[in-house]
């Protein structure tokens, strides 16, 4: 613990914090009660030793602490965050608010069917919603993130194939896809084919027409695809897919880009997740938690896990009788005050949502038009809600992806999705998503420029930047081998 008393402002209010182990004082306390009048009674051996060692604090220090570490954190709430992929869209508070509802929250898992007949009749219908969005036949709300969705919808495709008594060990690929994709189909006891990608940014007819064997038990396939250029040629690739015996699962992370416009089930998709903590306004980056329904073709309605809603009359009740299900995924039903949220947005937004995917879009074409004239696009046309520069032609000044995006953070913007998708070198995904203003895209877009004229002029800057954060560019390699866990920065 150093001696030196430091000031607590060091650039304006961002605030020096030390660890509560640095600030804690022996005999400081949060609390004070009045004497016990019980005796002691020592605890059993197991249980008894001097336990973890928590600092002594008073509650303002704990209180001071947690609030100005809150101010390090940057999210949708504080300013934009073009994190291409993610869909960092900026989440009505209303949402939040109605899955506060003292019903939702106090409502335990286990309480009979008779006694939680609202929170089952919203089961029912977000399930019917999500599938009328993707144009399928019914939903399992019960995968808890968007690859937990693919685990589900993966053993689901294996228990079609299974029951079908067709021997099919491996699957397709996109060398454009999710890591989550093929760790998934590994899970399930696939192994991989990796599908090339076409000249122009998507995959190619007779690319996967040649892959396909009796062997293939069908192809995994993000649309719009990680590049954010729409599959123009999957209802033909996904035809052929079923006519040799496969099935498609979708990676439906990308769904912001398309609600009301593309029907997934007449596109010959059987299954896809819906990242409601992307698509469907759940806050997310930190980690959760999120939901991941998945939606599924009338071949895959059987294998739903369970037990599934059922509306009888005007009452609901668990079925548990499901011969074929692949059983269940979750503990009780879901993430649900994230499935509440969801539910919330879609009400709020209904044929609106058309609009929403509609604006992602705009804000997207309007983002890349302005800035293609300094960055590298690798595939040059009109995208979908996000689309990928390189740095191309800031490489030649010796300046990386990572210090382009290191000098965004400077200029107050959370930097966009780097190095993914890997077939594109140094890729830099942004997705601008339709919550942001004009205003706030035209200062990204200055933002970018800047970052762009520097790059020429002087690109010992980008190299050195972060420059106006609290802690500047960190050695990322020392960070993961050596981290220093105590504070203690010797
Ligand atoms: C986010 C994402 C996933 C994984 O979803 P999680 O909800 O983070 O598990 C899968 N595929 C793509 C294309 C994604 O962007």
């Amino acid at each position: 613990m150093s001696a030196e008393v430091k000031v607590p402002g060091q650039t304006g209010l961002i605030l020096n914090e030390d660890l509560l182990w640095e600030r804690g004082r022996q005999g400081r306390s949060a609390m004070s009660l009045p004497e016990s009048g019980v005796p002691k009674a020592s605890l059993p051996a197991e249980v008894a030793g001097d336990g973890p060692d928590w600092p002594d604090l008073s509650e303002q220090q704990v209180a001071r602490h947690y609030t100005r570490l809150s101010t390090w954190n940057f999210g949708v709430d504080t300013g934009p965050y073009p994190l291409g992929s993610c869909t960092m869209k900026y989440n009505p508070k209303i949402n939040d608010a109605l899955a506060d509802l003292p019903g939702f929250v106090g409502a335990h898992p286990l309480l009979p069917a008779e006694a939680v007949q609202g929170e089952l009749s919203l089961i029912h219908d977000l399930e019917a919603y999500l599938a009328e969005i993707v144009g399928l036949k019914a939903t399992t709300l019960q995968p808890g993130a968007g690859a937990h969705g693919e685990l589900c919808g993966m053993l689901m495709i294996a228990a079609y194939h299974r029951h079908n008594k067709t021997r099919r060990t491996k699957v397709l690929v996109p060398e454009t896809a999710h890591g989550t994709n093929p760790a998934t189909a590994s899970m399930c006891g696939f192994s991989e084919i990796q599908v090339p990608l076409g000249s122009k940014g998507y995959l190619e007819y007779a690319t996967v027409e040649k892959l396909m064997t009796d062997e293939v038990a069908g192809l995994m396939v993000t649309n719009p695809n990680t590049l954010g250029l729409f599959e123009t040629e999957l209802h033909k690739i996904n035809q052929m897919i079923h006519d040799r015996g496969g099935l498609v699962y979708g990676d439906g992370a990308n769904l912001n880009a398309v609600m009301g416009w593309a029907d997934l089930g007449r596109l010959g998709i059987d299954a896809v997740h819906i990242n409601v903590h992307k698509t469907l306004s759940t806050p997310h980056g930190g980690g959760g938690p999120g939901a991941g329904p998945v939606a599924v073709s009338q071949a895959l309605v059987p294998y739903l896990p369970g037990p599934r809603v059922v509306k009888e009359g005007d009452s609901y009740r668990w079925e548990v009788d499901l011969p074929l299900s692949i059983g269940r995924l979750h503990g009780f039903h879901g993430q649900f005050r994230t499935l509440v949220r969801a539910f919330a947005y879609i009400l709020t937004m209904g044929a609106d949502l058309k609009r929403a995917s509609e604006l992602a879009v705009l804000n997207a074409n309007y983002v890349k038009e302005k800035l293609k004239d300094l960055y590298d696009l690798p595939f040059n046309q009109s995208c979908m809600h996000e689309f990928v520069f390189t740095n191309a032609k800031q490489e030649p000044h010796k300046v990386s992806t990572l210090d382009i995006a290191k000098r965004l953070i400077d200029l107050g913007f959370h930097p966009p999705t780097i190095y993914f998708p890997l077939v594109v070198h140094s890729a830099i995904m942004i997705e601008p998503t339709e919550t942001e203003s004009k205003e706030d895209l035209d200062a990204f877009i200055a933002a970018m420029r800047q970052v762009a004229e520097e790059a020429k002029n002087d690109p010992d800057i980008l190299h050195r930047a972060p420059l106006n954060t609290f802690r500047q560019r960190l050695d990322d390699v020392a960070a993961a081998r050596r981290p220093i866990l105590t504070g203690d920065m010797g």
